[in-house]
């Protein structure tokens, strides 16, 4: 059975099959390119996913977009002038929302299987979230907008912080208010579920609301509607994101809802990601260690080697990037490829590897595990090669290499100018030979001549 480590109760849990199971994901920001840091985010996601799958737990997928915050806002005045409008705010970041979709494709996240919610699509159900917490007591009115209690919260649950640890609380008093989404764990405040609009900076980009007044929703408010709206009132299962969501983010995503919901009935595990490091260094633009998936394209390599990269760490620990690494990732990818279209003969079968593989991902997602089975897998010479690609290639639908290009069959245009060319070479008509090699070369293969004789290799396009 699948165990996961739940950041709430520091341990790891089994996963009880049910009849599906309710997965989200914290998405992006909508303001800017993602950074590898963040992909590393969100394939570790769709690893995860994807073990959900693969181990019958028939998964549901969802993924906020946040189009509405105080970058986003700033980017649209940029681009439309000090008129900007909701219109605007959306121009300016469906680019962005394409473009991350874009990146997400490329490493071969299945986009296709997440239902993305934009919170611009979802104001009512955020107003009227809101509306409820202000009748339960949990929130109140002033002049910037509408507050979230701390200490109505903690007066009636108790456990605000617990995601952190639970000395959480310990030395801490509730604080001044705080209007801006992030800040730090000492300060210790009342977050916005709504801000007032600001004419001068919020350009014209705000929703009315009866009770509420003009103005536009926090960050954390919109995951805690986003999980309620997806899934209809019923618990999430997994809830995911970096660590550096923990708090607030999560934590308050946690008070919120639970102040509607009632205890326990919001998350069941929470799991989180920890950091990309560039150089053991944070990523930062000012550090210059800032890159995109545009930047690894640029200096030649595949989003795919950048995938296979990752798969080294846990998602637990941190990892170092370097372009070393990802050099020696793209030539340890292209072996695998290239090994998993040739060669090892005998026989046996993939069993034993598979039940390897298995047990490596149902520990907690242990893959840098599961990719040393596969190549296990591959260098067995008692693993039949049929045995061989058929297991790979039910590896895959976890690590997601993009093996399929060694599952393609020789097509039988290229299988007849083989034929072809081993009648010329008995001939001794080298010259034909080598017009029928330049002719399969043009066609994406390479012909090697070995003792054995011909030998076919798909050149590698990806
Ligand atoms: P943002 O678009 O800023 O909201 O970030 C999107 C996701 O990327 C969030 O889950 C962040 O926690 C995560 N993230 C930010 N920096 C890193 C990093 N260096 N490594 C891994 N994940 C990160
Ligand atoms: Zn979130």
């Amino acid at each position: 059975m699948l165990k996961l480590y739940n950041t709430l109760t520091k341990q790891l849990e089994e996963i009880p099959k049910q009849d599906h199971l309710n997965l989200y994901t914290c998405g992006p920001t909508v303001y800017n390119f993602a950074h590898i840091g963040n992909l590393r985010t969100y394939i570790s996601s769709d690893l995860l996913y994807r073990v959900l799958k693969y181990e019958g737990y028939n998964p549901r997928w969802v993924m906020n977009i946040t189009d509405i915050d105080d970058k986003t806002i700033k980017g649209a005045i940029e681009k439309h002038g000090k008129d900007a409008s909701i219109q605007g705010l959306k121009d300016f970041t469906e680019e962005y929302t394409a473009a991350f979709l874009k990146d997400l494709r490329e490493v071969n996240v299945l986009v296709d299987e997440i239902s993305f919610i934009k919170v611009t699509d979802v104001i009512p159900q955020i107003q009227d979230f809101i509306v409820k917490l202000i009748d339960k007591g949990y929130a109140y009115k002033t002049e910037d907008g509408v507050y979230f209690s701390i200490e109505k919260y903690q007066k009636d649950f108790g456990d605000y912080g617990v995601l952190v640890g639970e000395k959480f609380l310990e030395g801490k008093k509730v604080g001044a208010r705080v209007k801006v989404d992030e800040y730090e764990k000492d300060n210790l405040s009342d977050f916005a579920l709504w801000k007032a609009y600001d004419e001068t900076a919020d350009a014209q980009i705000f929703w009315d609301h009866p009770v509420l007044g003009k103005g536009r929703p926090g960050w954390h408010i919109e995951c805690s509607v986003i999980n309620d709206v997806a899934f209809k009132g019923k618990p999430t299962d997994i809830h995911t994101g970096a660590v550096d969501l923990i708090f607030p983010h999560h934590t308050n995503e946690i008070a919120q809802s639970q102040a509607l919901l009632g205890k326990g009935n919001f998350v069941k595990l929470w799991s989180h990601a920890e950091h990309l490091l560039v150089d053991s260094k944070k990523m930062a633009k000012s550090a210059g260690n800032f890159y995109t998936l545009a930047d690894i394209k640029a200096k030649g390599f595949s989003p795919m080697d950048f995938r296979y990269s990752l798969l080294s760490a846990n998602y637990r620990s941190q990892q170092n990037f370097t372009w070393e690494g990802l050099k020696a990732s793209s030539v340890a990818r292209s072996r695998l490829i290239g090994s998993l279209m040739g060669e090892a003969m005998g026989s046996n079968e993939g069993k034993i590897y598979k039940q390897n593989f298995l047990d490596s991902i149902s520990d907690d997602l242990n893959i840098p595990k599961a990719l040393s089975v596969a190549w296990d897998t591959l260098s067995d010479d008692a693993v039949l090669i049929e045995n061989k690609v058929a297991t790979l290639m039910n590896f895959n639908s976890i690590l997601g290499l993009g093996f399929d290009v060694a599952q393609k069959m020789v097509p039988i245009n290229i299988q007849s100018l083989m034929d072809q060319r081993v009648g010329a070479k008995q001939k001794k008509d080298f010259k034909q030979s080598d017009e029928i090699r330049k002719q399969i070369e043009a066609l994406g293969y390479e012909v090697m001549d070995t003792p054995d004789g011909q030998k076919l290799k798909k050149k590698l396009s990806i």
